[in-house]
Formats: structure tokens, C-alpha cells, sequence
């Protein structure tokens, strides 16, 4: 196991009517601007419980953050809070929402040329307005981690700064209950992913990380379908929460080699053809799975064993089940699992190779050898 330092200051309100929980959260003396999406939390009775939770604050509001939030939408509520003098920012909404929220939050102090750089360039974070959140779709983990990924034209780019990280989080699953089947099985399957690119690399005798990130598939495999058939079932839906959260929150991620491909290649496929994040990552894993199979070798037998049960068969027999069973799963969860799928072919590859490329997206994986020939042949493999 790597060195680590690790420390997660974000305090979690979980369960039902915790919505309540930020009249104490927010301090008093704030000015608050709540910032949300397109509107789902005026549907689903979420925006009353926030408002009634901030009675008596100074508070105002900003909507319309799309998935996949935009750098110029942003910049509006950029403007505002620098205008109207807000000085804490509460996000109501999913991870898109969530990563808006913290990139506003950057921006309204940020004292260099242009905002952008902070994605473009990764300027470094010194200053931000302090953020809040109340999660209304389990995915991305942006709840409790310090990531934030902004769209601008085809550009969609990541940035991180432990700064942005959210003071507090209230998951309530009852929020969750109005998403539809497709969005359930987006924030299942990314968090799954999430779980994977932090455990599918080479062992480093990490058995804690190693058995927190099992636990997670796990009940992610076991719940993700049931939520599917079962969607009024609220404690399948706290247990899918409470996944994706711990999925990208930084503790499986300790010490131990990671490997995000899957997602910078997902980044592309969204940014060029505006698939949702989750479908895109559907696509790709199975993809780097086949092609990473000797890197990867022992932690694809550990995975077919202990998440799936395959414990027969020669090493290619079981690393293929284990890979056959991960795209059955997608399948069950209805998602796409090739380009085909979502109906790309090779022309698209040298677009998303393309991407890649000016996005620097040239030497990823856990031993940073994943160049641009072997994204296309993961490309190509997830044809
Ligand atoms: P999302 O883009 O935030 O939301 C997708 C849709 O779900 C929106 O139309 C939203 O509608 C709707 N929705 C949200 N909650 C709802 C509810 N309770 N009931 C009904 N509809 C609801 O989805 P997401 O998957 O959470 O976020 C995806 C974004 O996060 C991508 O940009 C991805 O790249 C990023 N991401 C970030 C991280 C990270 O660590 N920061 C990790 C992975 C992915 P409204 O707009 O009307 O609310
Ligand atoms: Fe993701």
C-alpha cells in the first residue's frame, strides 16, 4: 500500500427529513444563494423543504444548470453572486448541479486573466465562496469530494481543489424517488464505475481498500436492479446512495493505484456527442477491461471471483466471465455497452481521438502508458 494522507471534512445528513438539517448547517450570518437545475426540485416537493429550512436566512436563488453544466451558464451566476454579495452557495440537485455549484464557487474569487483557466489550464484554486449541498441523485460522489467537471462547447474538462469539497451533504433518499428509470440506472452504473477505476489497476496488498470497493459492487450489482424493478423501494435507494457517495468520496482510493480511462474517454463521447455520462462509461470499461487484460490479470481474477463467484476455468475463461458478466450487468441496467449502441462507428474514433489529444489524454491508466494508439484500440474493441 502507497503513503496517504486522508481526511474528509464534509459532514453527511442522511436520511429522511434531513433536508431540515442545513437550517443549522448554513451559519446564520450568511447571504445564501441556492443554485439548481431545471426544475425537478419544484416538482418533487425539494424546494419547498429547502425553503422552509431557510426561514429566516438571507437567501436568493439561480436555476437552470444544465446536465453537464455549462462554463457560460456558470459565468451568470458568477455574476450575481459577485453583484448581490452572496458569500455561501447551497447546490439542490445532482452531481451536474453539485460541480456547477463548486466551479461558481471558484470563479466568484478567482483574481486571475480568466475563469476558464482554472479548467483549461488547472490554475490552482486559493480562494472560494464556502458550498453546501443537498443531493437529489446518487452518482457522482461530487457530494463529498473536491472534483467539479464543466462543459464549454465539445470542451468538457475536470477540475479538483480540496477547497470546493462541500462543508456538508444531506442524502435523502426520498429525494431520489422521482428520477426516472434511465437517470437510476446512470447514477448506478457511474458510481460502479467510480468503484472500478479505483480497484481494477495491479494489488498492492491493499486488502481494506480492496474489500470497501467489493463491498460497494456488491450492493451495487445486488441493488441497482432492484431499484429498477422496484422503484418505490426506499431502503434499496438509501443503500444505492450511501454507495455512491462512499464510491468517490476518497477512501477506496487511498493507497492504492488508480486508473481513470474509462472516464477521460467517457469526457470525450459526452463533449462530442452529447451522450449521458454514465452511458458513455457503459461503453468504454468493458472496452478496458479487454484490452488492459494482462495489467490488469490478478485484479480482474479477484473481482470475477468476489464480486461474480467464477472460480473455475483457466485464467482467460475467468477473466472473459468476469468481463462478460460487468457488460450483463450494464445490459440488466439498461445501458449501452458498444459505440454501435448509441449508433457511432470508426469515423467517430478519430474525433474522440481527436479530443483526447488536445485535452492532452496521452498517457493515462495506472502506469500512465495508456497512449493514444491504445485508446484506439479500446475504442476500436468498444466498436
Ligand atoms: P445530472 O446531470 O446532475 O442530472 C441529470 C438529470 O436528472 C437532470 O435533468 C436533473 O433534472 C434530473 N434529476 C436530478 N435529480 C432528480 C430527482 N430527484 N428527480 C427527478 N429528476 C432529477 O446527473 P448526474 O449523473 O448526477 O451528474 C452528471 C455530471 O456529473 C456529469 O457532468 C459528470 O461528468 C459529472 N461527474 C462528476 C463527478 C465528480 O466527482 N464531481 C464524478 C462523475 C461524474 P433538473 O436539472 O431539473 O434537476
Ligand atoms: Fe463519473
Amino acid at each position: 500500500m502507497d503513503k496517504f494522507t486522508y481526511q474528509n471534512p464534509t459532514s453527511i445528513h442522511f436520511g429522511q427529513g434531513q433536508i431540515a438539517a442545513i437550517t443549522t448547517a448554513i451559519p446564520k450570518d450568511k447571504k445564501v444563494l441556492v443554485i439548481y437545475g431545471g426544475g425537478s426540485i419544484k416538482q418533487n416537493g425539494v424546494y419547498e423543504q429547502v425553503a422552509n429550512a431557510l426561514e429566516g436566512f438571507n437567501w436568493g436563488e439561480f436555476s437552470g444548470v444544465e446536465p453537464n453544466p455549462q462554463y457560460d451558464t456558470l459565468m451568470q451566476a458568477v455574476e450575481l453572486v459577485k453583484t448581490e454579495g452572496y458569500d455561501y452557495l447551497l447546490a439542490v440537485g445532482g452531481g451536474s448541479v453539485v460541480d456547477g455549484t463548486k466551479f461558481v464557487a471558484a470563479a466568484a474569487c478567482y483574481q486571475g486573466e480568466d475563469p476558464w483557466h482554472i479548467l483549461l489550464k488547472q490554475e490552482p484554486v486559493t480562494h472560494v465562496i464556502p458550498l453546501g449541498c443537498v443531493l437529489t441523485l446518487p452518482a457522482t460522489g461530487s457530494e463529498s469530494n473536491g472534483g467539479s467537471v464543466v462543459s464549454r462547447g465539445k470542451d468538457k474538462l475536470f477540475f479538483g481543489s480540496p477547497l470546493v469539497r462541500p462543508a456538508f451533504a444531506v442524502l435523502d433518499p426520498q429525494t431520489t424517488l422521482s428520477l426516472s428509470p434511465r437517470q437510476v440506472a446512470n447514477g448506478v452504473v457511474d458510481a460502479f464505475v467510480h468503484t472500478m477505476e479505483q480497484y481494477l489497476t495491479y494489488p498492492v496488498n491493499a486488502k481494506v481498500q480492496d474489500r470497501f470497493a467489493e463491498g460497494l459492487l456488491h450492493t451495487l450489482v445486488e441493488e441497482g436492479p432492484k431499484a429498477l424493478a422496484t422503484p418505490d423501494d426506499l431502503a434499496v435507494r438509501a443503500n444505492i446512495m450511501w454507495s455512491a457517495t462512499q464510491a468517490l468520496n476518497g477512501l477506496i482510493g487511498v493507497g492504492v493505484p488508480q486508473d481513470w480511462t474509462t472516464h477521460m474517454i467517457g469526457h470525450e463521447l459526452t463533449g462530442n456527442y452529447g451522450i449521458d455520462h454514465a452511458r458513455t462509461l457503459s461503453i468504454v470499461l468493458p472496452a478496458v477491461m479487454k484490452v488492459r487484460r494482462k495489467e490488469k490479470e490478478a485484479k480482474l481474477l479477484q473481482f470475477g471471483e468476489r464480486i461474480f463467484g467464477i472460480t473455475s476455468g483457466t485464467t482467460d475463461e475467468r477473466i472473459n466471465a468476469a468481463i462478460e458478466h460487468t457488460i450483463a450487468f450494464f445490459k440488466q441496467m439498461g445501458v449501452p455497452t458498444s459505440l454501435a449502441d448509441v449508433e457511432l462507428n470508426e469515423k467517430d474514433i478519430d474525433v474522440i481521438l481527436a479530443s483526447l489529444e488536445r485535452h492532452g489524454m496521452v498517457a493515462l491508466g495506472e502506469h500512465q502508458d495508456i497512449t493514444l494508439p491504445i485508446s484506439r484500440e479500446i475504442l476500436n474493441t468498444a466498436l
